[in-house]
């Protein structure tokens, strides 16, 4: 017989005991959407808890990333990772751009500074990196290339909720950072993003343009979207907030069993870890060589999967080889040979906080010779 299915990720749940009195009161107010309390609550909670001063929630992680790009007015070509969940590049696509991929670095997974220079051209107008899994950008030299060629940088920080270097944050660099708490993610609402700026009046902007562009009961001032987190939703991230520092800490401990377990295992490689980084342990991505592992990494996911033990093949196909975006002189393998090893290469392990130590010994026996 089977044993039971041990799924990639595991949603974080408050238990209803806590979220029961909030929807009370939700109910007794009346008033489910539009800055609400539980809106204004989870606002100010995250921009404490995060470490940011202007912060504004989004129905999901995507919203945001077409936002930030209306609220900057971005135009002409940005340059983005192949090596990222489709959103990054969609939100560039749905606002009339053209995506420019650039390869990344090996040992971050994230984009390589220096091709993104070799990639500028007269219409570049922007710059939106992914911290891939959480790992780092190299945050000081994009800078240094943004400012030098005067172009904008949006991070995707959907996978880095709470990521730090040197204690401090990472969601304020740039010129905007977002986040994502879908279910999947470290910290979710259900649905739900955020959208991270650096100064109050952008902040004001930005909450017209997730608003229809609404600045008063008859003033428009832009051709606003509707991506306002509604007030249940706020309410639950209230909750789950409450135990994210568990979640991670629980988190952290799968990451260590597994990398105590791999580090010598031969053909298999992960990233390796900065001392001055504090992670999120939102994945646990491996790296499987063929040619010194012995089986290939689809042979590997399968055999794992036959075992009920799903992993993910998380980024695989590469963006940018979507039907609609390989088409992009961009898009060629000859100019992404870094993504496109790792997108052969990759699996995510299950990583939750809910894994039990048996789990873990399961997953590890079917990976270790
Ligand atoms: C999850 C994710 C998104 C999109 O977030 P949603 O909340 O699902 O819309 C964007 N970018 C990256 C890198 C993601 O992983």
């Amino acid at each position: 017989m089977k044993k039971d299915i041990i799924t990639v990720t595991s949603p974080l749940l408050p238990s209803l005991e806590e979220f029961e009195p909030l929807l009370k009161d939700i109910w007794e107010r009346k008033w489910l959407t539009n800055n609400g309390h539980y809106h204004k609550e989870l606002e100010k909670a995250l921009a404490e808890y995060l470490g940011v001063e202007y912060i504004s929630l989004f129905t999901n992680g995507t919203l945001p990333l077409i936002t930030a790009l209306q609220a900057m007015r971005i135009t002409g070509e940005v340059i983005t990772t192949p090596y990222s969940f489709v959103a990054t590049t969609h939100s560039i696509w749905w606002n009339g751009l053209k995506p420019v991929f650039v390869d990344v670095d090996p040992t971050t997974g994230n984009l390589d500074p220096q091709k993104i220079e070799e990639a500028i051209t007269p219409k570049t107008t922007a710059i939106m990196p992914v911290h891939v899994y959480g790992n780092p950008c190299d945050i000081d030299a994009i800078q240094e290339i943004a400012d030098r060629y005067g172009l904008a940088v949006i991070y995707d920080a959907a996978h880095a909720f709470n990521v730090k270097i040197d204690g401090k944050t990472i969601l304020d660099a740039g010129d905007m950072s977002t986040l994502s708490f879908h279910a999947t993610k470290t910290y979710n609402t259900v649905e739900g993003g955020a959208l991270i700026c650096r100064d109050a009046r952008t902040k004001k902007r930005i909450d017209y343009l997730k608003n229809f562009g609404f600045a008063g009961e008859t003033t428009v001032v832009a051709p606003g979207i509707n991506s306002k987190m509604d007030e249940i939703r706020a309410a639950y991230g209230l909750c789950n907030l409450k135990h994210i520092d568990s979640a991670i800490a629980a988190r952290k401990k799968v990451a260590q069993k597994y990398r105590a377990a791999l580090t010598n295992v031969t053909g298999i490689s992960m990233f390796n870890e900065r001392d001055d980084v504090t992670y999120n342990y939102s994945y646990f991505p491996i790296f499987v060589n063929e040619k010194e592992y012995g089986i290939s990494r689809d042979a590997l996911y399968e055999k794992m999967k036959e075992q009920n033990v799903l992993g993910r093949r998380y980024f695989y196909p590469l963006i940018s080889d979507f039907a609609i975006y390989r088409g992009l002189p961009s898009a060629s393998k000859e100019n992404l040979p870094v993504a496109t090893r790792m997108a052969n290469e990759v699996i995510c392990l299950p990583m939750h906080a809910s894994l039990t130590e048996d789990d873990i010994e399961r997953i590890l026996t079917l990976i270790v010779k």
